[in-house]
């Protein structure tokens, strides 16, 4: 191709992808606005409450929790991310009790597989949904969830019902047998009476 036609269509080739290019943004200055201006909008930001941030462990409003420091999400977590340690502690009634010294979250070394929150058998821990989880300091990855003073929440006992009556005592003596009538065949009938026949005579 001669060097200088070939240089024009360049040029028209760059016109078209320019305006190609032009015609998409203006398309989409008009279009209506899906992202989201952050961190303006912090206030009315919606985060899925499936996802998960940070493990914590909800207290009432007698700094009390649920968990009973078995030690199960510690066992179960994959990364040694959880360390619980307890005391034990003898009752009223004089039985040992184990109970919450410290429950230790590291964040820095958590993957948020959910497996603790899953095999607490008291529904002691949750993930919760906050977003904004960065720091500058390294050490305060490594959190205390049990809040200071605060204690195992006691169950409420309920009360089991009373034991339904015995059942009316059972006849111990075994139904009498019905008696069993032999039917004697007519051959050994016949035979019966011939016999008692000649005795007769
Ligand atoms: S979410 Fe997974 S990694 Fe994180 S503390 Fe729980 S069990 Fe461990
Ligand atoms: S959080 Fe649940 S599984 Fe973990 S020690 Fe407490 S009661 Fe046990």
């Amino acid at each position: 191709m001669n060097p200088f036609i070939k240089y024009i269509s360049g040029i028209f080739t760059a016109l078209k992808a320019l305006i190609g290019g032009l015609r998409v943004t203006w398309r989409e200055l008009w279009r209506k606005k899906v992202t989201m201006q952050y961190p303006e909008n912090r206030e009315t930001l919606v985060i899925s409450d499936r996802w998960r941030s940070e493990l914590h462990m909800p207290h009432d409003e007698n700094n009390e929790h649920a968990c009973t420091a078995c030690g199960i999400c510690m066992n179960n977590c994959p990364n040694g991310t959880i360390k619980v340690t307890s005391n034990m502690e003898e009752t009223e009634d004089g039985k040992k009790k184990r109970v919450l010294d410290k429950y230790v979250w590291d964040y820095g070394t958590c993957t948020f597989c959910n497996l603790c929150v899953i095999t607490c058998p008291s529904d002691a821990i949750q993930f919760n949904n906050d977003f904004e989880g960065a720091m500058y300091d390294r050490s305060k990855l490594i959190r205390q969830l049990n809040k200071p003073g605060s204690k195992l929440r006691e169950k409420e006992k309920v009360e089991k019902p009373a034991a339904p009556a015995k059942e009316a005592a059972k006849p111990t003596e075994a139904p009498a047998k019905k008696e069993e009538k032999k039917e004697i065949a007519p051959e050994a009938k016949k035979a019966d009476e011939k016999s008692s026949d000649k005795e007769n005579k």
